[in-house]
């Protein structure tokens, strides 16, 4: 048997800087991962709520998912997931999640309990026992409460969509509810009580974003790249993003910096991208000449755009000449400026191949460099 889900984005989201659920976490949109959730889980339809104007927002951040559709709450939450209940297609009877988008941490064991605790119940939510010590007053301690049989609510909240519905209907004017199992106590159904997850924890302030960044699953890649350039008539060579005043320089498409180029191919590396010549062409004259700052700020922002993080960098340049050692930290503070790491966390070595090889007949220069990731597992 299969099941509905709503999932509320209507909200402003004021405390949490605004439109929260259009936020990215872990390099998906917030309402993104409840929406995969669901369907994961087996959801047959997932009716997203959202504000009026933010259609085009869902579709965005939903784009490539199949079985939901994006419907116009009200004012109230409340509003919102009787909209919700109203749009979905199907039996009557069907059982339905109730979600919010600001608990993108959702689970499938999460889902799975709710399921399977609405069989002889009006409702299932999940929700985590309170294990601190509770006060109740304003800046100084009237009580302690007694903790015992005391529950924080979260969501998913299970009902079928027709006990909901009746629920809603007998529900008083002019009060919201703080959430949908209050309306099916109210109107007397059982609802139980369901172990919930502390990673489904709501967003609500900003600082709650860099806590839930802190939850997601990452996985530890290493990638690797290596390149090399023949040396030229010139005067200057760019290497690891610094102008060294020489007597040669490099020969290439672009500057011909090879320990960016081998950086670069190291992050793409990483992340499973392809290499440096498929981002950019050696074919595409608009690359002729350019600073490699730019394919490596470009590995950078496709690392991010997928919610990864780097850990570190280290370079390793082979050539005879000129002397790479009077220019490592000038070259560690520009790679730490572009890819945003600490000083700790990128390494420039050099080495000669003493005189053996094309870098010791000084034919040409090559670099060779590993980069560590955290992509969302
Ligand atoms: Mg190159």
């Amino acid at each position: 048997m299969t099941f509905a889900a709503i999932v509320v984005a209507a909200g402003s989201g004021s405390r949490a800087g605004g439109d929260k659920q259009w936020r990215r976490l872990g390099g998906k949109p917030v309402v993104r991962w409840s929406v995969e959730a669901m369907l994961d889980s087996g959801a047959d339809q997932v009716v997203v709520v959202v504000a009026p104007g933010s259609q085009d927002r869902a579709a965005d951040a939903l784009a490539g998912l199949t079985h939901w559709s994006a419907i116009v709450g009200g004012a109230e939450r409340s509003d919102s997931v009787q909209a919700g209940l109203r749009a979905l297609t199907g039996a009557k009877d069907q059982v339905v999640l109730i979600h919010d988008a600001a608990r993108p941490l959702l689970s499938a064991e999460v889902i799975g309990r709710l399921r399977a605790a609405l069989t002889g119940a009006d409702g299932a939510i999940a929700a985590l026992p309170v294990s601190d010590t509770l006060k109740r007053g304003s800046d100084r301690i009237e009580a302690t409460v007694d903790r015992a049989g005391l529950w924080r609510a979260q969501t998913p909240q299970a009902f079928r969509a027709d006990r909901l519905l009746a629920a809603y209907a007998a529900w008083p004017d002019g009060t919201a509810p703080t959430d949908d199992a209050a309306v099916v106590e109210r109107d007397g159904g059982t609802v139980r009580l369901v172990p919930g997850d502390p990673r489904l924890m709501k967003l609500t302030y900003p600082e709650d974003f860099d806590m839930a960044e802190a939850l997601i699953p990452r996985q530890t890649r290493v990638g690797s790249g290596f390149d090399a350039h023949r040396w030229g008539p010139g005067d200057t060579v760019w290497l690891c993003g610094v102008a060294i005043p020489h007597d040669q320089t490099l020969i290439g498409h672009s500057d011909a910096d090879a320990g960016l180029h081998a950086l670069t191919d190291a992050l793409l590396g990483a992340m499973g991208d392809g290499d440096i010549g498929d981002h950019f062409p050696p074919t595409d004259p608009q690359w002729k000449g350019a600073p490699s700052d730019l394919f490596l700020i470009h590995a950078v922002e496709r690392l991010h755009a997928r919610g990864g993080r780097l850990v570190n960098v280290d370079v390793t340049l082979i050539c005879e000449r000129p002397k790479v050692k009077p220019h490592r930290q000038a070259m560690r503070e520009r790679l730490a400026e572009i890819l945003g790491l600490p000083l700790d966390a990128v390494s420039v070595k050099a080495t000669t191949t003493e005189a053996m090889g094309f870098t010791g007949r000084g034919e040409g220069l090559a670099a060779q460099a590993l980069a560590t990731i955290e992509l969302p597992a």
